[in-house]
């Protein structure tokens, strides 16, 4: 696969038992739904170098298109999804096979932003009010694919934080 942003190969990268690809060049990551979901599972701190690398590339991605195609679905357009207390935090996301893209400097940009416990615990409770503040009239298949992808995200951040609460199902 190659990076969505700089063209470079990805390169496998094992944390633990899980699988990422990680760009060499400007250290992007890119998580595959599959290997995310191992996410769930707890995890000692496996992430540190990886999240170290992720956010310590000097790659200049200025000239990179805002929309980028997902690694895996080449001709499938990423979705960029706000994944924050203050919604500045951009994540892409794949609607077809679930993956998500993490440029580089993000996750230190999560890191950062979900830095204390509270925030971590807004932030799952927003996952609650998401799933019952909704309008009457959205249908249960909207709301359920939507809390997948909120679901997914809420992996990268547990990659993260280890020791974050999982993102709750569905009451
Ligand atoms: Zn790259
Ligand atoms: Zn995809």
């Amino acid at each position: 696969m190659d990076c969505p942003r700089c063209k470079s190969q990805l390169k496998l990268v094992k944390v633990t038992n899980v699988d990422l690809e990680q760009c060499a060049n400007c250290k992007g990551i890119f998580f595959d739904n599959f290997e995310l979901k191992k996410f769930d599972e707890p995890h000692e701190s496996p992430s540190e170098k990886i999240i170290l690398e992720n956010s310590s590339s000097a790659a200049v991605l200025k000239d990179s298109p805002k929309k980028i195609s997902c690694p895996k679905c080449s001709n499938i357009k990423m979705m960029t999804r706000f994944y924050s207390v203050k919604q500045k935090i951009e994540i892409d996301e794949c609607g077809a096979c679930g993956g998500i893209w993490v440029d580089a400097g993000e996750l230190a940009e999560i890191r950062a932003e979900f830095s204390t416990e509270e925030a971590r615990d807004t932030a799952t409770a927003k996952f609650v009010s998401f799933t019952t503040e909704r309008p009457m009239e959205e249908s249960q298949a909207v709301l359920e694919k939507e809390l997948a992808i909120l679901k997914r995200i809420g992996r990268v951040l547990h990659f993260i934080f280890p020791d974050s609460p999982n993102v709750p199902d569905k009451k």
